[in-house]
Formats: C-alpha cells, sequence, structure tokens
C-alpha cells in the first residue's frame, strides 16, 4: 500500500492510478475490494479505519466528491485529504475533501481545477470578462 507520512498532514494514501469501481458505481483510485472466493472485504483508502461513527460505510460513495475530482484532476502533487462529516444533527453522514498541493504547499480552494502552479491557467480564464 502506498502510504506516506507527512508531520503537517499526517499519514494519507497516495493514489496509485487503479480504480476499482465502488459499490455506488463510480470508478475511485482509493476504493479497495477483495471478492476473491467469496470475500467482501472493502475499504476506503482516503478514510481508512476510524472509529464509528466517523468511520467509513460503503453508502457514502454515493455523495462523495472524489470520483469526480480525480476524473477531473490528475495532478500527481495534490493529495486529497478525507474525512467523515455528520450533518443535520448526525443524520446524514457525508465525506469531506481537502486538497493540498505538495509542491507549493499550500491548499488548493478547487481540486477539480487545481492551484494552476504546474499548469498555469490560460490569460483568458485569469482575467475573467466582466
Ligand atoms: S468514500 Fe469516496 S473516496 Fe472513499 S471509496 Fe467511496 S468514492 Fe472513493
Amino acid at each position: 500500500m502506498n502510504l506516506l507520512k507527512s508531520p503537517n498532514l499526517g499519514t494519507f494514501f497516495l493514489e496509485t492510478g487503479q480504480r476499482m469501481r465502488t459499490p455506488a458505481g463510480t470508478e475511485c483510485p482509493y476504493f479497495y475490494g477483495n471478492y476473491f472466493r467469496g470475500r467482501k472485504n472493502e475499504e476506503c483508502r482516503l478514510i481508512g479505519e476510524q472509529r464509528p461513527p466517523e468511520n467509513w460505510t460503503p453508502d457514502l460513495c454515493k455523495t462523495c466528491p472524489v470520483p469526480a475530482i480525480t476524473r477531473a484532476n490528475a495532478c500527481p502533487n495534490m493529495i486529497l485529504i478525507g474525512k467523515v462529516e455528520r450533518k443535520m444533527l448526525g443524520l446524514s453522514r457525508r465525506v469531506h475533501v481537502t486538497a493540498f498541493c505538495r509542491l507549493v504547499q499550500k491548499e488548493v480552494q478547487e481540486p477539480e481545477i487545481g492551484c494552476g502552479h504546474c499548469h498555469e491557467f490560460p490569460k483568458i480564464v485569469v482575467d475573467k470578462p466582466e
């Protein structure tokens, strides 16, 4: 497993580019399922092993933004950090994702787009017409 340790970010999983289909039907580089010989061991390597109620369950994949983020942006310098958040007095749980750029060492505000350091945005995108 590709686990990296950072003093600022803790331990996180570095995606390998291999993608399995989640229980929600989308491909995600952080999902792992072992179905060999009738087994059904599934895990989310972004969330990792957490104690309830912050633990991963397959239903979280339905609303998780990670598959869309990784489809839109494949930057190898961007690290995703995910945790389970509870909303509506704990009745609903969702994956909250923050992105961090290893190169410029700062948070990425829009992970689908990236921070713009490696791949500078064209001037037409930076200077939006009024
Ligand atoms: S919760 Fe999100 S990151 Fe985790 S396996 Fe499901 S889709 Fe992937």
